[in-house]
């Protein structure tokens, strides 16, 4: 299966398989697990904090971020469509008390400052209290431009905010941007960064931040139950993709790139300017939009198909595998010209086909 749905769906290669195989490993509630630790450490470096946390998965991180940061009943301002105010369950509020105050996400991935200004309360016992703001690095592939990251970050200093990222896929943005991860991470006081996805590891995400902070979470993790024992298997998974896996996600964006050219050569609208790192979104005519996913399935490729469709490029999916998409595209919208062709008997004749 060619499988374009997330780069979530990436496996653990052979060689980082036989790196988990090999991990030396303790307990690491105890602070006794050599690779985790090697990994906090490494993390901690290569984002320029001074401390980093290991977690299960990048929800738990954000969550941990969010309850370090904010007391109960404090306000964090955060995107309408960020994951962590509309992906994550709620859990800032469900079990932090955490109140959001989501705002409106610009075309390129920003906050608007202005916005973001005004719906900062002011300090009147009828209102919660701002604590945090939160960006997403990348935003539907979008990298955040750095004269933006530059200018929220001035801004938060002198609103007396935090500045978090969720940096899921910050990797990606500093690699499209061709600059080293502390040009992006100097102007944020914390971030986390998802392991598990173009990255390829199993399972894991990391928080960094100031040893102070770190120290604070570490709790918090515990209270959430992300306190792991053995967890140097995968921490050897996650110091793979960090020392192998970072450079090729260039890869996967030039493989997007390529995807989107050669969709729009053949009249599939390509949404805003063609592919965002290893993202590009395309809008699907209504009578193709339901067809489009199992017709693909059946023919071996993985698709979330809808109204606007989002094709994520990663390092399970080869350039020949894109070459497969768009032949197979092709034939798809062949057969969705034949009069006719969006209901009932030539539909059917589609799925048989
Ligand atoms: C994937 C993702 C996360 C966290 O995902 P998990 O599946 O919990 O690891 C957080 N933020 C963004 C922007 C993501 O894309």
């Amino acid at each position: 299966m060619i499988d374009l749905r997330s780069d979530t769906v990436t496996r653990p290669s052979k060689a980082m398989r036989q790196a988990m195989a090999d991990a030396a490993v303790g307990d690491d509630v105890y602070g006794d697990d050599p690779s985790v630790n090697q990994l906090e450490q490494e993390a901690a470096a290569m984002s320029g904090k001074e401390a980093s946390l290991f977690l299960p998965t990048g929800t738990q991180a954000n969550l941990v971020a969010l309850l370090t940061h904010c007391q109960r009943g404090d306000e964090y301002i955060v995107g309408q469509r960020a994951h962590n105010y509309m992906f994550e369950a709620g859990g800032a509020a469900v079990l932090g008390s955490i109140q959001p105050q989501p705002i409106d996400i610009a075309p390129d991935g920003t906050l608007p400052l202005e916005t973001v200004a005004s719906v900062i309360k002011p300090d009147d016992f009828h209102f919660a209290q701002a604590r945090l703001l939160c960006l997403e690095n990348t935003h539907n592939g979008k990298a955040l431009p750095l004269d933006y990251l530059h200018q929220a970050w001035a801004f938060t200093r002198k609103k007396k905010l935090a500045l978090h990222v969720d940096g899921a896929r910050i990797f990606n943005a500093a690699v499209a941007m061709n600059v080293p991860l502390t040009t992006l991470t100097q102007y944020c006081d914390t971030l986390t960064i998802c392991l598990s996805k173009g990255l390829g590891a199993p399972v894991g995400s990391l928080l960094c931040g100031s040893a102070e902070y770190i120290k604070r979470a570490r709790r918090w993790r515990k209270m959430v139950g992300g306190g792991m024992r053995q967890a140097g298997i995968l921490a050897q998974g996650a110091l793979y993709a960090l020392h192998h896996n970072v450079e090729r996600l260039r890869e996967d964006h030039d493989n997007a790139s390529w995807l989107a050219q050669r969709l729009e050569d053949m009249g599939v609208e390509v949404i805003g300017s063609g592919a965002q790192t290893n993202m590009l979104f395309v809008r699907i005519p209504a009578n193709e939009a339901n067809q489009l996913g199992p017709w693909m399935k059946q023919r071996g490729v993985l698709i979330n198909a809808g109204p606007v469709t989002r094709i994520v490029t990663h390092l399970d999916v080869s350039k020949e595998d894109l070459q497969r998409v768009a032949e197979l595209w092709g034939e798809f919208k062949r057969l969705m010209a034949v009069p006719g062709s969006g209901s009932g008997q030539a539909s059917r004749a589609i799925y048989e086909g």
